[in-house]
């Protein structure tokens, strides 16, 4: 099973406007020379209930795109 992987990474979070575990959007808050601050949005009301920092060493695994911005918004 390759369901502890995805536990790891907050796909959903606890919500206290909604009162219950929502999926969550990740969307990049801050962009600084070490790391970036991701922002957790609820999906149900479009709350923020939770962030995250990227330091350095892990954005040289994320570095896939050539730039931060998402260029195809689409995707989902
Ligand atoms: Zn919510």
């Amino acid at each position: 099973m390759s369901g502890q992987f995805e536990s790891l990474r907050a796909s959903s979070l606890y919500c206290r406007r909604c009162g219950q575990a929502m999926p969550v959007r990740e969307r990049l808050l801050l962009v600084l020379p070490d790391k970036e601050i991701y922002d957790y949005l609820c999906t149900g009301c479009a709350d923020s209930v939770g962030q995250r920092e990227v330091t350095a060493g892990e954005l040289l695994h994320r570095r896939v795109a050539p730039g931060p911005r998402n260029p195809s918004p689409h995707l989902r």
